[in-house]
């Protein structure tokens, strides 16, 4: 958590410094609200919601308003989101334009009326009534695309929305508030910021009727109690360990390039990036170096310098975090045939890693090390990679990769987990459900699903005849 404190005093609000990762300095601050100020937000958007609910075709007509006003504020956004998230700025562009493509993806979405036909001398018909005001808790890695992964559905659905992005990203988050602010009705969309407990006070407001949360599984738990307190619906999109298996017949060259982006964008922290390798025995060490070239060239620095392709770690605890668990595979016998160490100089730079003879049990490979460090594993039985893919708590994503697509589908249909790509990682489309298993989730997004995830059944019967 970021922890200076400056601009108190009297009439001044307290606010908590922003750090540009790429220089390790601070850069600008955020206003650190406190846990009591969100009764009056939530109270204001439970006020904006009986209006916003009323009519879809005005709902629909503001989103597009709203993903117009996105793209036009886009150079900022973006601008913002790699100084304070520190991702190369073509990135931020991307996640820019992802945020406007939900917000229309969703204004064209309506919930689909439905009627009972069982054979009974009535009418039963299905309708959909938005839940009230939701509370958006989101992480650092994609602040924009994921706030906008739960704002648009919510919205689009007739709910209000309060975010609340990580303590370490909140400024493009606050100015995307703006954006919107100023083509949206007042109050349907409010941003807050502040460090711990805000989050855990959102998530436990009697106000709030749903709570959709990114971010770990220990925070998704902690979230989960909080929500019991009002009995408020929870959607959890937690943490990942994707396995990606490949098949003996895979050609590595042809696929090295896709598979080490899938593995190392937005520097490793990305819910669904690969975060273990098995390879056939066989192909291992082929594997390793075409990995490991890579790793060795790619150009690493600043986001907003042009020819940067990674970037820093978002933040100082979470490189501590990698530097451990690479440091705990080298000690536990790993060779790191890339990387392995932080970078010298300022800024929270780690070396991309690619690491061999790791064994399975060291965290680097049973945890989520949400960073620039790819273990990749040798296995001899096929079923032996499967049960390894599948033998850790999470069950995101997972990929095969091999020559013979349906041999390679078959594998995939065995991975425990919400989306299984073959030849590809984390491909995913708007129109598409995303719902994690065992410890990465609980509720659907994405899609229609995501929709009907901020929306209850209203059923309303009655005879055929008088
Ligand atoms: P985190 O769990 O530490 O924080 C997520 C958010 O929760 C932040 O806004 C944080 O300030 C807030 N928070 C912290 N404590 C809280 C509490 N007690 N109550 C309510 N809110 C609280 O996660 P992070 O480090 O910001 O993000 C990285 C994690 O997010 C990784 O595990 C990653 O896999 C996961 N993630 C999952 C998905 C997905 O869609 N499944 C997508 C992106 C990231």
């Amino acid at each position: 958590m970021p922890t200076s404190e400056s601009g108190q005093g009297p009439g001044r609000p307290a606010r908590f410094a922003v750090v540009d990762p790429a220089t390790g300095e601070t850069f600008d601050e955020a206003p650190d609200q406190q846990p009591e100020e969100l009764d009056a937000v939530v109270d204001r958007a439970h006020r904006a919601w009986h209006g916003w609910r009323a009519d879809p075709v005005v709902r629909t007509t503001a989103l597009r308003v709203a993903a117009d006003a996105v793209e036009a504020a886009g150079d900022d956004l973006a601008r913002l989101l790699t100084r304070e998230q520190g991702k190369p700025l073509t990135e931020s562009y991307a996640e820019v334009a992802r945020t406007a493509a939900r917000l229309r993806y969703f204004a064209d979405l309506a919930p689909r009326t439905r009627q009972i036909v069982d054979g009974r001398p009535v009418r039963s018909e299905i309708r959909w009534r938005p839940l009230g005001p939701v509370a958006a808790i989101v992480p650092w890695n994609f602040p924009l695309q994921l706030a906008a992964a739960k704002f648009a559905p919510a919205l689009a659905a007739g709910n209000t929305v309060v975010i609340k992005p990580s303590p370490f990203t909140p400024l493009a988050t606050r100015l995307l508030g703006s954006v919107l602010a100023a083509v949206l009705p007042e109050d349907v969309l409010t941003v807050v910021t502040g460090r711990e407990p805000l989050g855990a006070r959102l998530a436990s407001h009697p106000g709030i009727r749903h709570v959709t949360f990114t971010g770990s599984v220990s925070t998704g738990r902690a979230v989960a109690e909080a929500a019991a307190a009002s009995l408020a619906r929870v959607t959890l999109e937690l943490g990942g360990n994707d396995a990606a298996v490949l098949l003996d017949d895979v050609d590595v060259d042809r696929i090295a390039d896709r598979l080490f982006w899938a593995a190392f964008r937005n520097c490793g922290q990305v819910c669904m990036a690969i975060k273990r390798l098995y390879a056939p025995a066989r192909l291992h060490a082929e594997v390793v170096e075409a990995l490991a070239q890579r790793a060795k060239t790619v150009a690493v620095g600043p986001g907003l310098n042009p020819e940067t392709r990674l970037g820093p770690v978002n933040n100082a605890p979470q490189l501590a975090r990698i530097e451990r668990v690479t440091q705990q595979a080298l000690a536990d016998g790993a060779r790191a045939a890339a990387g392995g160490r932080r970078q010298d100089g300022p800024g929270y730079f780690f070396a991309p890693t690619i690491l061999t003879d790791v064994p399975p049990s060291s965290p680097v490979v049973s945890g989520e090390q949400f960073g620039p460090v790819l273990p990749v594993l040798p296995y001899r039985s096929l079923d032996e990679a499967v049960d390894a893919a599948n033998g850790t708590g999470f069950g995101l994503g997972g990929s095969v990769w091999g020559t013979d697509l349906d041999r390679a589908e078959a594998v995939a249909e065995r991975l425990e987990c919400g989306t299984a790509w073959v030849n590809h990682h984390a491909e995913l489309s708007l129109a598409q459900p995303f719902a994690g298993v065992k410890d990465s989730g609980v509720g659907v997004a994405g899609g229609p699903w995501g929709l009907y995830g901020n929306l209850r059944p209203f059923v309303v019967h009655r005879p055929q005849e008088a």
